[in-house]
């Protein structure tokens, strides 16, 4: 697994996809750079989502509200005071870590100790097998991951003082995390607030602290009023937007999966209040069908209904992908209330209501949400796409097989050779294709070569033109997947395709 998600990584850079930032400097870490196909490939899953969400929708609107807001915002978001993750540094090795990811991580480990060791004890004792009593006699182990459970728990809302003692001293007695085992020389743990923080204006008496937005969803909510109005939207409706979003994460080490700098595409749906739990389940369904509906296997996603909830929801669930390091959060769902139109109401001291005609009655409208980063999107379907075939022949190939309304590039046109006229053929092509698709031309090395390049590469289709094009108008169109070919009317190409790449 570890040795696919490496492939995973080293392809994303050779391919042209995504590369580590200021990389001549040796890189800023969790920062990335789209390259020349990762742009296209993130451009067209942004598409795909915003068609899906906007232009299919008629009761959603989109949005592009700035990065920048005024401070209160995120004191009535309550970023301010609880977006926080707690960290704890080992002071023998150095390292800094997310102390709920160590207790997490080791309350997993746990949990798989115990069952294995119960079921061992069971096969040895058979029908006089007690489990109460194993599990009584086990009692330290067992207590440990009753103790990390319930930090756990508690880390859902956010921890106080007596908690992070908690943790410390669960940490030290476990000596988790540490290469050097046992180690009990720990740091305190402390509150890590993970908004970046930035100046607006040039004197130094008037500049305004400024935070970089590490969500996209208050600007919706501040715009919740003037959207309303000047759409005329009746609830429910949503408001959609995509855009960058900034966390200084702790633990940042899984390539584009947890970055500093993200995009974020989210939906805010306003909603009767009482209503918002059959919004909730709907909503869940709808996005779990768009993302079937790129064919990336079934079984390839969970839910993951919280039972920990954050401050500012009443219901929560995760969409989960099947990354080449397991399944993790891709997209969440959360059911909101009227947590935060009402603290920007309290904030700002105006009134962010709707009248409802229907029920004759003015109120804050509920809130559920869809949010989802596209650059875990980008990973799930990148690393999802990448396989190694074993050929009939022997031989074996890497293949992208990105669905082809995402892949960068939909069409490479092929001259067999660099002579008697393919070439001229070829380059027509594409003049007659560029105009509704993303096409390369491609006549360097034997065709076999570039074959397996466009498929490296994603690419859907080849497009040959050989001798017999001079006389039949025809090429041969391979098709990535199948490694099939068919021979085609050049007058016929466009349509061929489109049936394939259209979203
Ligand atoms: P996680 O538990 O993985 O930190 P989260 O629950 O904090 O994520 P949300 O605040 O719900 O995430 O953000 C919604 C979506 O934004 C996530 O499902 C994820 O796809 C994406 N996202 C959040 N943080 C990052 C990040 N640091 N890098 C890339 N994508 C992110």
């Amino acid at each position: 697994q570890d040795d696919k998600f490496k492939k995973v990584i080293s392809h994303a850079k050779e391919y042209g996809y995504v590369f580590q930032s200021s990389e001549i400097y040796d890189g800023l870490s969790a920062v990335y750079d789209y390259a020349q196909n990762g742009v296209e490939l993130k451009k067209n899953i942004r598409e795909y989502w915003w068609k899906a969400m906007v232009q299919m929708n008629e009761n959603i609107v989109g949005l592009d509200a700035a990065i920048f807001m005024h401070p209160t915002t995120w004191k009535a978001s309550g970023h301010v005071d609880a977006f926080n993750d707690p960290l704890i540094d080992n002071k023998d090795s150095k390292k800094r870590y997310r102390a709920d990811v160590l207790i997490e991580d080791y309350v997993g480990k746990l949990d798989a100790k115990i069952e294995k060791e119960v079921a061992k004890a069971a096969k040895r004792f058979g029908e006089a097998f007690d489990k109460a009593e194993f599990l009584a006699t086990n009692a330290r182990v067992v207590g440990y991951k009753e103790k990390g459970e319930a930090i756990l728990q508690r880390m859902g809302q956010s921890l106080e003082k007596e908690d992070l003692a908690d943790v410390k001293l669960l940490i030290e007695e476990l000596g988790i995390g540490c290469p050097v085992s046992g180690s009990k020389n720990w740091t305190d743990v402390k509150q890590f607030n993970l908004m970046f923080g930035t100046k607006l204006g040039a004197s130094a008496d008037t500049a305004m602290d400024l935070y970089l937005r590490p969500e996209t969803a208050q600007g919706i909510f501040v715009n919740f009023s003037n959207v309303q109005k000047t759409g005329r939207m009746k609830i429910p409706f949503g408001i959609a937007q995509t855009g960058k979003a900034f966390r200084n994460e702790i633990v940042a080490r899984q390539f584009i999966f947890r970055m500093r700098e993200f995009e974020q595409m989210e939906m805010q749906f306003f909603v009767r209040p009482g209503t918002q739990k059959e919004w909730y389940e709907q909503w869940k369904e709808t996005r779990l069908k768009w993302h079937l509906s790129l064919g990336m296997g079934e079984n390839n996603y969970r839910f993951h209904d919280h039972d920990k909830l954050a401050h500012y929801a009443d219901a929560a669930a995760d969409i989960e992908f099947r990354f080449p390091f397991g399944f993790k959060e891709l997209e969440g769902i959360h059911s909101r209330t009227d947590f935060d139109l009402k603290a920007h109401e309290e904030h700002s001291g105006k009134k962010i209501q709707y009248f409802d005609p229907e029920i004759n009655e003015r109120y804050v409208p509920y809130v559920v949400e869809t949010s989802i980063g596209l650059d875990r999107m980008f990973l799930a379907v990148f690393s999802n796409s990448l396989q190694e075939e074993e050929l009939e022949n022997g031989t074996s190939r890497t293949v992208l097989k990105l669905p082809a309304v995402l892949a960068p590039t939909k069409a490479a046109i092929l001259p067999l050779v660099k002579k008697d006229g393919l070439p001229e053929i070829a380059k027509k092509i594409v003049e007659d294709l560029k105009w509704d698709f993303n096409v390369a031309y491609d006549e360097k090395d034997a065709v076999g070569r570039r074959y397996r390049r466009q498929d490296a590469n994603g690419t859907p289709f080849c497009i040959t033109v050989d001798h017999d094009t001079l006389t039949d108008d025809a090429v041969t169109i391979r098709h990535r997947d199948t490694m099939e070919q068919q021979r085609v009317k050049i007058s016929d190409l466009k349509e061929i395709i489109k049936q394939e790449v259209d979203i």
